[in-house]
């Protein structure tokens, strides 16, 4: 093992600058990529391998496949080019054949190419038998390992000031100073920590591969642990969450629900009374709940949560209910004062533009402690509003209502019981992954009496048909979305002018110039938003430009035709919740898709899917399957885990096995407070603290 200067191995704390050819100039250069210490550099997986272990003789090399030539040096010279950049050659012989590479402005190479020095070259030929920028080798010592080519050989992210080569040398002597020393995470009891083979092989191995096979098994062993530092943060906050404010029992006996039910105009779907029969189980509980409820669009997660809300208030506490956006926040204080009426409870609203003297009135009443329902966006909760008697919260369309959020209600000593509801049909892994820390309610069927949506894809050539059929629908009294994508500026910011085109071009259409059209998008004013929302909703309006600010939950029966704009910009999940808000009436309603000329082949595959089925599930399985976690998501409100490993579809059996063994080393041992299980609590704590603070801290 080589040794630092003082002849002792690096600790793996060390900062990086003490590592062999580093120095500080250099740890700032890794710094960049997030990497200070000796650790965070074994832990800096390659993104992928280069495989450069064919070796040919020179005579036999053949452009279009990477090879490897082990020769000798036989000359080496800077020239500048016409463009003024120096280059430099290199004459590699054989014995069979000369090779000539070619560094593009890299003269300084020049210094390790001495002639008669022994090297290893990988690349492609060009079409002129040169080798390009070929990754190479100089040999020293014949028996060292090759690290930069003629292997499989480590590609990492790097950054300014550090090259790859710069790169896979450091790690190199990262892994020899301190790749055996690394605390294992998995703990001693584990059966896959034997049988997945040592966390120091499994590092060398993953930089370094020796082969595939190797390479497939350190993998395995760093997704495995991966995955279960995941499964173990899921499994102690879920039980933390299950444990706080024990001895507090939120429902009432159930006759106002009753009363309310009674009082729908439909019967509920047997799934939507099993998910008020578990909610509710959950609230008898003394303990808190902590629950996701989801169901495709129109399913009718509403009144599941109304109804659980009731018993709330029928115990004497409030309820507060946020939606996602004031459209909603609104549509869902009319929808809710309609249902809970028959039960004698009152709904109130608190949004943005509720008046000063509206709002202290709200707030005499939570004051007061009146058992109430409160209907409002997120700001609810991060407002100065006082909750003395909040029971349950229920969270509409944002999948996790934060720990932060928790944490603050909880420091008011509130623990109320949450329930969040979601219309993004969850793939099974990804809510392992995601929301292992819930328990799960699932509506899969959607109430009956529901028209059909036919899924339609056409292109630009036939949107006079397109326009046409949308003027029939509108003669016969219906009404129409047209959604166009937002595209993002440079910087970001969302660019809302495709949809205001959009709303020109449509205007100006004689076959439509009988219409009122409405434009909706992220930058009106909320009043202005609310205004064309109502007027669509009144039917005063009959065409409505959006962008997917309609997304969730809007509800309007009568609409029963959408048109999506560049339908390849927006992911299967989202096309399908947007498709949601056709069908929600007894009609057959149309959705028609329109790609963009510049949709791939791919795209247009997307999109046939999503024409083929109205499974939600099996839509965000593909999505997920094609475009990954975030996208199924939308990364922001979405709390996934940063996995740098695994891979949620490819890697499903080790997230199960992963699962299982949290489970059992979690509940043996749920503060890890056990010896064997300190690498395990470290870990965690470095990966996760802020999702743990609650949990581990004391
Ligand atoms: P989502 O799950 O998308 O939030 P909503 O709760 O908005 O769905 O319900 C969509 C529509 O379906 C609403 O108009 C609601 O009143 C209605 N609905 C809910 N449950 C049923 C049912 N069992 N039968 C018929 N209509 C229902
Ligand atoms: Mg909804």
């Amino acid at each position: 093992m080589p040794m630092t200067a003082t002849g002792r191995p690096l600790e793996l704390e060390a900062s990086l600058q003490y590592l062999p050819g580093v120095g500080p100039a250099r740890a700032r250069n890794f710094e960049r990529l997030g990497l200070t210490r000796v650790e965070h550099l074994l832990r800096h997986y390659p993104r992928t391998y280069l495989d450069a272990r064919r070796f040919a003789a020179v005579k036999d090399l053949r452009p279009g496949e990477v090879l490897t030539v082990s020769g000798e040096v036989r000359h080496a010279f800077a020239h500048r080019t016409r463009g003024g950049r120096t280059d430099l050659q290199v004459g590699v012989s054989d014995g069979t054949g000369m090779l000539g590479c070619y560094f593009f402005g890299q003269p300084w190479l020049g210094r390790s190419f001495k002639t008669g020095a022994r090297v290893v070259v990988s690349g492609e030929l060009d079409e002129a038998g040169r080798m390009l920028n070929p990754l190479f080798e100089v040999i020293e010592d014949e028996v060292a390992e090759l690290l930069h080519a003629g292997r499989l050989v480590p590609v990492h992210a790097l950054t300014r000031g550090i090259t790859g080569r710069a790169m896979r040398a450091t790690v190199r002597r990262a892994l020899d100073q301190a790749a055996d020393r690394v605390a294992d995470p998995l703990p001693p009891e584990l059966e896959e920590r034997s049988s997945l083979g040592t966390l120091g092989e499994a590092l060398r191995q993953i930089h370094f591969p020796t082969d595939e096979t190797a390479l497939a098994r350190a993998r395995t062993r760093l997704v495995f642990e991966e995955l279960f530092l995941l499964q173990s943060v899921m499994e102690i906050r879920r039980r933390v969450f299950a444990q706080e404010g024990r001895g507090r029992v939120t429902a009432g006996a159930g006759e106002k629900a009753q009363q309310a039910r009674a009082a729908l105009p439909f019967a509920l779907t047997d799934d939507q009374a099993r998910a008020v029969e578990e909610i509710v189980a959950d609230l008898r509980r003394p303990y808190p709940m902590h629950r996701l409820l989801v169901g495709d669009v129109g399913s009718g997660k509403t009144v599941v949560a109304l109804l659980a809300a009731l018993q709330v208030v029928e115990h004497g506490l409030q309820v507060a209910f946020m939606a996602p956006t004031e459209i909603l926040a609104r549509q869902h204080l009319s929808t809710l004062a309609t249902f809970a009426r028959p039960a004698g409870v009152e709904v109130l609203g608190l949004t943005g533009s509720s008046s000063a003297p509206e709002r202290r009135a709200i707030q005499q009443r939570l004051s007061a402690r009146d058992p109430l329902i409160l209907v409002g966006t997120h700001a609810l909760i991060e407002a100065r509003v006082e909750f003395p008697n909040l029971g349950l919260v229920i969270v509409d369309e944002q999948h996790r209502f934060g720990v932060r959020q928790r944490a603050d209600l909880a420091q008011k000593g509130l623990i109320p019981d949450v329930l969040v509801l979601s219309a993004t049909p969850i793939p099974r892994t990804l809510a392992l992954a995601a929301f292992g820390d819930l328990e799960i309610s699932r509506l899969r069927s959607r109430p009956e009496g529901r028209g059909r949506v036919v899924t339609r894809i056409t292109g630009e050539a036939r949107r006079p048909q397109v326009i046409e059929f949308m003027s029939r629908e509108l003669e016969a009294g219906r009404q129409a979305f047209v959604v166009v994508p937002v595209i993002e500026e440079a910087g970001g910011r969302p660019d809302f002018r495709a949809a205001e085109a959009e709303f020109e071009r449509l205007g100006a259409d004689p076959m439509l110039s009988r219409w009122r059209l409405g434009l909706l998008h992220g930058r009106l004013k909320s009043e202005e938003k609310q205004r064309v929302m109502d007027g669509f909703a009144g039917g005063h309006i009959q065409v409505l430009v959006t962008t997917t600010v309609i997304e969730v939950g809007v509800d309007v029966p009568n609409a029963t035709m959408m048109v999506i704009e560049n339908a390849e910009r927006f992911g299967l999940s989202q096309l399908h919740q947007l498709r949601g808000r056709v069908g929600r009436g007894s009609d057959r309603s149309v959705c028609v898709l329109l790609p963009g000329p510049t949709a791939s082949a791919t795209a247009r595959q997307r999109l046939e899917m999503l024409a083929a089925t109205q499974d939600g599930y099996a839509l965000a399985e593909a999505d997920l399957e094609l475009r990954g976690p975030g996208e199924v998501w939308g990364m922001r409100q979405s709390g996934l885990p940063r996995l740098k490993l695994a891979h949620l579809v490819r890697d499903r059996e080790l997230l199960d096995q992963a699962h299982t063994a949290a489970r059992a080393v979690v509940s043996a041992d749920p503060h890890l407070l056990l010896p064997a299980h300190g690498p395990l609590r470290a870990a965690l704590l470095e990966a996760y603290r802020e999702a743990l603070d609650v949990a581990l801290a004391g």
